[in-house]
């Protein structure tokens, strides 16, 4: 039996095939995925993975797509999407326990629900805990990696694991999770208590200060590049004269010169050039050459 026929037997996953990945990536590009698996238990994760690995397919995992760059060639093999269709979470005792696919808006609103503070700095920041996990997002001095208290994870061969927070390191935006090749499909963050109304205002306020600094009417994966040492990136790119500069359908955002937007009509591969015109720029004018933040997969 082929592998999609395989997956279509799974009880608990939905299979698309030569799904264009623009559907699933907040910068709106991205070719075709050959087979988009979404699962809606833990237990279809572990089955597509172990089936990927049967019949010795490539496996992408990706969550909202809120931090990917996808070439227009597209994906081979198999990309697990988890996301809203396994999003469960709850409160226990002062800790949220959420599936991988709930997303950070979601799980910051549920701990402020239940006067849970430290998730505030994650109220506006789009994409999936699962994903948020992997990255070790921030914002405004909070980052997840420092509330998590444990994952549950599913290994290249399909096995169920958990690792309490010893077993897990966090840095600038990178994790121990992006190196182990394990799939994260649960997330336990421990919070303290805090005051409902604080909680809820702060949220209202980092909020505000976004919508007002950052693009957040056009498509975008957030900041494309990570901030240098002692410096950010949106200032450097500011200062080599490149807010605004555009490569086909994509361009250096005008309000925020750390983000690119897609115009409307942009392909991965605008992105990519207009990515390698800034980094070539900035290198020559002011002698820093910035790191990727985003995560470019797939093919030309
Ligand atoms: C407007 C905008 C603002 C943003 N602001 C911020 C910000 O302030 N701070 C910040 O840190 N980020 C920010 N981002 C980036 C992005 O929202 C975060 O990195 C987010 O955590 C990514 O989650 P995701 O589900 O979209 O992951 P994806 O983009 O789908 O994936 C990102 C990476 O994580 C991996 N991954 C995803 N899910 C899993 C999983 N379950 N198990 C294992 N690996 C997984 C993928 O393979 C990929 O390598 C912003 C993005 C946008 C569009």
């Amino acid at each position: 039996m082929s592998a999609v026929d395989e997956l279509r037997q799974l009880p608990d996953a939905e299979v698309l095939t030569d799904e264009p990945m623009s559907r699933h990536t907040s910068f709106r590009v991205g070719g075709p995925a050959d087979i988009l698996v979404i699962p809606h238990s833990i237990p279809a994760v572990c089955g597509s993975v172990q089936l990927a690995a049967e019949h010795s397919l490539r496996l992408q995992v990706i969550g909202e797509g809120t931090n990917l760059l996808v070439r227009d060639g597209g994906l081979r093999g198999v990309v697990l999407k988890i996301a809203d269709d396994l999003a469960t979470a709850r409160v226990r005792g002062d800790c949220i326990e959420a599936e991988a696919g709930a997303t950070l808006r979601g799980i910051a609103r549920l701990a402020a629900s239940a006067s849970l503070t430290d998730l505030e700095f994650a109220g506006s920041i789009p994409g999936t805990v699962g994903g948020a996990a992997m990255m070790n997002a921030g914002a405004f001095g909070g980052e997840i990696g420092g509330l998590i208290a444990e994952v549950e994870t599913v290994d290249p061969e399909g096995h169920l694991h958990r690792r309490p927070r010893g077993e897990l390191s966090f840095a600038y935006r990178d994790s121990s999770l992006r190196r182990s090749g394990e799939i994260v499909v649960k997330v336990i963050l421990q919070l303290r208590r805090g005051e409902r109304e604080r909680i809820e205002a702060r949220m209202a306020e980092i909020q505000q200060e976004r919508q007002a600094k950052q693009p957040l009417s056009r498509p975008s994966a957030g900041s494309v590049f990570r901030r240098p040492e002692n410096d950010y990136a949106g200032r450097l790119i500011e200062a080599a004269g490149l807010k605004g500069a555009r490569i086909g359908g994509a361009q250096v955002s005008e309000k925020h010169a750390g983000f690119i937007v897609n115009r409307g009509d942009a392909t991965a591969a605008d992105i990519l050039s207009l990515i390698d015109h800034v980094r070539d720029t900035v290198a020559e004018r002011t002698g820093v050459r910035l790191e990727l933040e985003v995560c470019i997969i797939g093919e030309d």
